[in-house]
């Protein structure tokens, strides 16, 4: 995959990209990230890349020219047949998750266009924007942040990013399930025992734990996740039992 950052703050992604999973599947050349500088487009004298609002008020807006030539010569070094998504990280946009990031994954190349300021001006959204894309209803500085997050979730789900061991399909949210717990040694801490099922052994009874857990975890953290599973039976059961475990416990 190939991924273009259009940003004011090329630095600020630089170190992101060349540490752990992400760095070794640049070297690996899974993906190739590159974050371009929308400044070095500025065809002003003093290459500028904001300007006062029209109509008023606060804050500055990124001009036009700057991103759309950074833009037209991003896609000249990308050949793909099909069209490259363009994506604007605002607070305006469709919220982030693993379903999205799914779907990213599965592009060729992508380009993320990185605001700062009061954001770019509407006309850069209009000419090339697909997607507006936002990482949760707060708002940040700049785009550079949100683009990583996003980047990281995409490249980690590109195919043999991660390794066996370190595979995403049981994480959270992967079946719209939270991940069950995890233990590590020692097997006793402070006083706290592992389960004995996690020594057994048995891995038929490990699997049904990790997924009663699962579902546990769910119902308890993020029960909105569980009105838009379909449970297969065994798992409505499962969940039951916990959901009457847990009454006894209030009780
Ligand atoms: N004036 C904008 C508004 O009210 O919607 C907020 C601009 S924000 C200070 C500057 C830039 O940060 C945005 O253009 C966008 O690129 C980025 N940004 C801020 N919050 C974000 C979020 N939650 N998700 C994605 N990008 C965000």
């Amino acid at each position: 995959m190939i991924i273009k950052i259009l940003t004011l703050f090329p630095k600020m992604l630089d170190s992101i990209f060349h540490h752990s999973i992400l760095g070794r599947a640049q070297s690996k050349g899974s993906v190739a990230i590159e974050a371009v500088n929308i400044r070095d487009f500025s065809a002003s004298k003093h290459n500028s890349v904001d300007d006062y609002p029209f109509g008023g008020g606060c804050g500055m807006v990124m001009t036009p020219q700057p991103i759309i030539d950074a833009h037209q010569a991003v896609l000249k070094n990308i050949t793909s047949d099909e069209k490259i998504r363009t994506i604007y990280c605002t607070p305006k946009g469709k919220v982030f998750n693993q379903e999205l990031a799914r779907e990213l994954s599965k592009e060729k190349a992508l380009i993320f266009l990185c605001g700062h300021y009061e954001g770019v001006d509407q006309r850069v959204i209009d000419e090339l924007v697909t997607d507006e894309i936002s990482i949760g209803d707060y708002v940040l500085t700049g785009g550079e942040l949100p683009a990583a997050v996003m980047i990281d979730s995409v490249v980690r789900l590109l195919p043999g990013v991660l390794s066996q061991e370190e595979s995403y399909e049981d994480e959270s949210f992967y079946n719209g399930l939270l991940e069950y717990p995890h233990y590590t040694r020692p097997r006793e801490f402070r006083g706290n025992n592992v389960p004995d099922v996690l020594l057994s052994g048995d891995h038929a009874k490990i699997d049904e734990w990790r997924r009663c857990q699962s579902l546990k975890e769910t119902w308890l953290k993020r029960p909105d996740l569980l009105e838009k599973k379909q449970l297969k039976k065994n798992e409505k059961k499962c969940l039951k039992k916990i959901q009457e475990a847990l009454e006894k416990e209030e009780m």
